[in-house]
């Protein structure tokens, strides 16, 4: 889960790291307000849950009440890589000398946590990397929560060039590590850090992504989640306990157990058509939950056909014939359904299909040739 840089500063904060003081806000004269009680020149940062503000115009600095007004509006007006700016922070200003780049990431490739810094920071880190990688340098954790006094220094040094700034940028990756592990992040970066003119280190920028698998563990985070980013039919589809992922293809998928989902959806792209989601009705049979099922794959209008493939174990076959029929009982189904279904009860739930006169199929093979075929219209 992203959120939003005046959270993740908040996050930061409390890790004792260097923020900058600031506010939200969605209104022009709370801006006005703010920047009065600390001083101009101030920056108004857009808050989207996107990379790039700064190039896209999300950010501006500040020197007068007059053109806080004339900006604020015009960010308000912004749209960045399609999300509307609904919040504003407003910050001090840094008198900036210089930009670095900092994080924590979990590298996945490696099974281990990365910090990365570089002096070459600030917004060009994607070209640095690809122009200047040395200047790119790195600190593997091996297993280790806190910074190795035998490793730590050779890396911090080949950041910073002053023992003043690599004492105060261990401070800074001390508290980074902390904010990662003390919220389960996935990535913690601070992109740009600054020195100002008295040679002080701010973060002025904070990103942090957290790992949806231990939101739980934390009391508070999950009320971080900007609804505005959520796929509203994934947020359908978890009201009714259904584990959906919308994708963008136009084959709707309802299949019972993960794998079998997705081994669904590796199928249907290798017979030449596009999954339209992955969607695992579980174990359990239940009628509604099919009904439920076709329901959230309807919300999209690309979807051409809809393949329901169940293999029955604890799922009993004959349940997902009876939520079929009641689903066309229910809804006009403007799309054809292909019904593969093998297992627990298979033979009832033919003949439940056969008098209603639907077609079943067998096998996963002529079900998904045939609604691929449909699909393509
Ligand atoms: P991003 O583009 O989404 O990563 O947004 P950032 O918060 O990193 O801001 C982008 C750029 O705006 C920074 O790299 C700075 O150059 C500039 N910027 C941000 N805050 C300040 C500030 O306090 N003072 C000045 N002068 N520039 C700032
Ligand atoms: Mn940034």
């Amino acid at each position: 889960m992203k959120i939003h840089e005046y959270q993740a500063s908040e996050l930061f904060k409390k890790s004792g790291l260097p923020v900058v003081d600031g506010q939200v806000t969605s209104e022009v004269d709370e801006a006005v307000s703010f920047a009065q009680s600390i001083g101009y020149p101030v920056v108004l940062k857009s808050q989207v849950l996107v990379g790039g503000r700064g190039k896209a115009g999300g950010i501006k600095v500040v020197k007068s009440e007059e053109e806080l007004r004339e900006k604020y509006q015009d960010l308000k007006n912004l749209t960045i890589k399609g999300y509307p700016v609904r919040k504003i922070l407003v910050v001090k200003a840094i008198d900036i000398q210089k930009e670095f780049y900092l994080a924590a990431i979990v590298d996945t490739a490696q099974d281990d946590i990365v910090l990365i810094a570089s002096s070459e920071g600030g917004v060009e880190i994607e070209e640095t990397a690809k122009t200047n990688p040395d200047a790119i340098k790195k600190y593997y954790l091996q297993g280790q929560k806190s910074l190795d006094p035998a490793r730590f220094p050779s890396f911090i040094q080949g950041v910073f060039d002053t023992p003043e700034l690599q004492a105060q940028g261990t401070k800074v990756f001390e508290g980074l590590l902390k904010t990662f592990f003390d919220n389960d992040c996935s990535l913690a970066e601070i992109n740009p850090l600054v020195i100002d003119g008295t040679g002080t280190i701010y973060a002025a920028d904070a990103k942090i992504n957290l790992d949806d698998n231990a939101l739980m563990r934390h009391e508070g985070l999950e009320d971080l989640r900007d609804m505005d980013y959520e796929n509203a039919d994934e947020l359908e589809a978890k009201k009714h306990n259904l584990s959906f992922v919308k994708l963008d293809g136009n084959v709707g998928c309802i299949v019972n157990g993960a794998g079998l989902a997705m081994a669904t959806m590796d199928i249907v792209k290798l017979s030449g058509g596009n999954p339209a989601n992955f969607l695992d009705v579980g174990g359990s049979s239940n009628p509604e939950k099919v009904l439920n099922a076709i329901k959230i794959i309807l919300r999209s209008p690309e979807v051409k056909a809809i393949l329901i493939n169940i293999f029955g174990g604890i799922t009993r076959c004959d349940d997902i014939a009876n939520g079929i029929l009641e689903a066309k009982k229910q809804i006009d189904l403007p799309v054809p359904l292909v019904i593969r279904l093998t297992g627990t009860n298979e033979k009832e739930a033919k003949d439940i299909l056969t008098a209603a006169g639907v077609e079943t199929f067998s096998t996963m093979r002529e079900a998904v040739n045939k609604v691929v075929e449909l699909a393509r219209g």
